[in-house]
């Protein structure tokens, strides 16, 4: 390999080395103060919680192991593509696959499902140990081996599938418009992300759970007329059996145009009040109200064409520097596969921070709205301090892990955020009065 190159990598490895420390140095720091000095309480009020406990000694040992997992995916995302890259494996798949067919189509198509499938599989012990050993382990899984290994067997077969029928879409444009494919792409992008949030409620999401209407007529009613305060109409609300798998709990809005929907997990039903039910409900109505879908799937064109520029310069200059030692010297080539999967999820990684402060901005807005239409501080409160301890969730992380991982405001800021916002007591405006009726 070219001595730049090789460079670079040591460079990156030692990033990533200094990146790790720091997380468990910020990380360990973060731990001792929560337990030694924790304190974050208010007033009982009427029976209710909205103290937050110190985290327990599980709850730690939870978070410590996984922000580890956190640093391992991190390094296999990076180390995989490479070892694809050096040990020639992308570039015998690729003459594989040439020998197979002489359609270029075909090529990229199977050249995908192979690299998808050794990927899956390297990263399966990982995966299992995530997605089921350590859920048991700590008691937040319902979930049987059957139907942990089914939906992975499921969504493995759909996403390389889909995977390998859209990935010709990039190397088309790479050909045709070698200058500003990324453009290109980034915006067609746009429609397709609309595409997928448009279908997926109504068929992809259905292959894992099962939806259905609110059991609980009472609390359907109640639903209806609080979507009616906040005059949204034609919006479904659903449950989900996500009991089967898992003992936390979530709600959600997704959808777009007639395929809007909330959806609580039958877990949130069970374990919330009414009251406190109808908050989580106000706070996905606020994303709703301010177009924070719509706008997510905008930004994310934007955001993904300024990655895919990147992708484009870093990778053409490897090409460049590496004289043909990878086995490829064009970026249309399919053997350079890892080569654009190991750039996107570097700058995915240096874009992280910024897009979760937008969305933890989105976030606290939504949190404002539920607030302003159910002024009911207490149970907004209440119900985020059980949706965080049933999830084992620190009152807050150290700050690397947050920057990087928190789409939310932690939980501390959300209950001290419910606990204290109420303009209303003031005599202030309101911010969102024009969706309130
Ligand atoms: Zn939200």
């Amino acid at each position: 390999m070219q001595r730049k190159l090789t460079l670079s990598l040591i460079i990156v490895t030692l990033i990533v080395a200094i990146f790790s420390i720091s997380v468990k140095i910020t990380e360990d720091k973060n731990n001792k103060r929560l337990v030694q000095e924790y304190t974050y309480s208010i007033k009982e009020v009427r029976n209710i919680n909205t103290t937050i406990a110190p985290p327990t000694a599980k709850a730690i040992d939870y978070h410590n192991k996984r922000v580890n997992l956190w640093i391992l995916n991190l390094v296999m995302s990076l180390l995989i593509p490479v070892v694809f890259l050096i040990s020639g494996l992308s570039t015998f798949t690729r003459d594989y696959c040439l020998s197979k067919s002489k359609n270029l189509f075909i090529v990229i198509f199977l050249y995908f499902i192979i690299y998808s499938t050794i990927t899956t599989l390297i990263n399966l012990p990982l995966d299992y140990y995530s997605s089921f050993t350590l859920k048991h382990d700590f008691g937040l899984s319902n979930q049987s081996f059957n139907k942990w290994l089914i939906d992975n067997l499921k969504s493995f077969i759909i996403y390389t599938l889909v995977g390998a029928c859209f990935v010709s879409i990039p190397y088309l444009l790479i050909k045709k418009f070698p200058n500003y494919w990324w453009f290109n792409l980034g915006f067609l992008l746009i429609p397709v992300i609309a595409f997928v949030t448009f279908i997926s409620p109504m068929y992809i999401d259905p292959i894992f759970n099962k939806y259905e209407k609110i059991q609980n007529t009472k609390l359907e009613s109640k639903i209806y007329e609080e979507l009616d305060k906040a005059s949204i109409k034609n919006c479904n609300v659903y449950q989900v059996n996500k009991s089967v798998d898992t003992k936390e709990m979530n709600a959600y809005m997704t959808g777009v145009l007639n395929t809007k929907r909330i959806v609580l997990w039958d877990t949130t039903i069970k374990n919330l009040t009414e009251r406190e039910t109808l908050g989580v409900l106000a706070h996905e109505m606020g994303h709703y109200l301010m177009g924070h879908v719509w706008k997510s799937i905008v930004l994310g064109g934007i955001v993904s064409i300024f990655i895919f520029y990147l992708v484009d310069k870093s990778s053409m200059w490897v090409i460049k520097n590496s004289s043909g030692a990878l086995g490829f010297t064009k970026l249309y080539d399919i053997a350079s596969l890892p080569l654009l999967i190991l750039m996107l999820n570097i700058f995915m990684f240096m874009a992280q921070p910024a897009i979760n402060t937008y969305t933890r901005y989105t976030e606290t807005e939504a949190d404002r709205f539920e607030l302003e239409l159910t002024k009911d501080n207490e149970s907004s409160a209440s119900s985020m301090i059980k949706l965080h301890e049933t999830s084992l969730v620190l009152p807050s992380p150290g700050i690397i892990y947050k920057l990087w991982n928190y789409d939310h405001p932690t939980f501390e800021e959300r209950v001290k955020f419910a606990n204290s916002y109420k303009p209303w007591e003031q005599g202030k405006p309101l911010k969102y009065s024009k969706y309130i009726k």
